[in-house]
């Protein structure tokens, strides 16, 4: 199958910020592949949307499983033959509050392995596809808990984690600098969802919106960047 629309691949997005990317991005008319690691959840978010035009479309992922994120990739080459936009959403948030001095390994572990490595995985299994066309557009989700200058106590893993997405954002940027590949990382703010509780101030629509717009970004758009609001956050 040939066409011509761009395809875009969304993580963790039976909920949240990821769901709410998948119907933005939708409502432009972009081929959108809507991810879970469950697939029952990943099903149920997709038919919330009662879209038929077969644009909108699910598929299992687990982000932390590299065989699955190969085998998204194989369902993705037979039925597309590219991919445009890769959103990086997928997070946990397992030590809210916790001292470093007291955060198990396994916990640091888990939270590295979906919130850096997860998306690491993604970058590298998808960067060829981006090649082969000539265009992409790569959205890391991080946090301003992973901003450095700002960086106090507790959380230690989740900001860590954030933090390293960051400094991967940096490193993949230079090295794609001369291809119309762009690759930025954002921080969505204090949004309301299952991990930013009912008390965060931003909705679902602003959290995403950022997101949105990184990942449309016309060829003379930033690269290498980190974006809260549109405009750059401090590292
Ligand atoms: P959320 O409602 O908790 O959603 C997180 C999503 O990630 C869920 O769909 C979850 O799936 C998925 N996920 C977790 N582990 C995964 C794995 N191994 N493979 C694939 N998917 C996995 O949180 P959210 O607020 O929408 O967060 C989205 C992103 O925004 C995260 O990266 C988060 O760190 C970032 N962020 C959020 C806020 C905020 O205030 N909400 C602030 C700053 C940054 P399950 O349903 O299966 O658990």
């Amino acid at each position: 199958m040939t066409n011509t629309k761009k395809v875009a691949i969304v993580t963790g997005a039976n909920r949240g910020i990821g769901l709410e990317t998948c119907r933005q991005l939708n409502q432009l008319g972009i081929i959108t592949i809507l991810t879970s690691r469950d697939e029952t959840k990943g099903k149920s978010a997709l038919a919330s949307f009662n879209e038929e035009d077969g644009n909108l479309l699910f598929h299992q992922l687990d982000v932390a499983d590299l065989a699955n994120v190969a085998q998204l990739k194989s369902f993705v080459i037979e039925n597309f033959k590219r991919c445009d936009i890769l959103v990086n959403n997928a997070g946990v948030f397992l030590d809210r509050g916790v001292s470093i001095f007291d955060l198990p390994e396994e916990t640091l572990q888990e939270t590295l392995e979906v919130n850096f490595l997860g998306a690491l995985r993604m970058c590298q299994e998808f960067l060829p596809l981006m090649r082969d066309s000539g265009y992409g557009r790569i959205v890391n989700v991080s946090s301003g808990m992973g901003s450095i200058s700002s960086m106090g106590g507790g959380s230690a893993a989740y900001k860590l984690s954030k933090l390293m997405v960051n400094g991967m954002t940096r490193i993949m940027a230079a090295e794609i600098k001369d291809e119309d590949i762009k690759i930025n990382t954002m921080a969505p703010g204090w949004v309301r969802s299952d991990m930013g509780g009912s008390n965060a101030p931003r909705s679902l629509t602003q959290g995403a919106d950022t997101i949105i717009w990184l990942a449309t970004l016309p060829e003379d758009g930033p690269t290498g960047g980190f974006f809260e609001d549109h405009t750059p956050a401090i590292w």
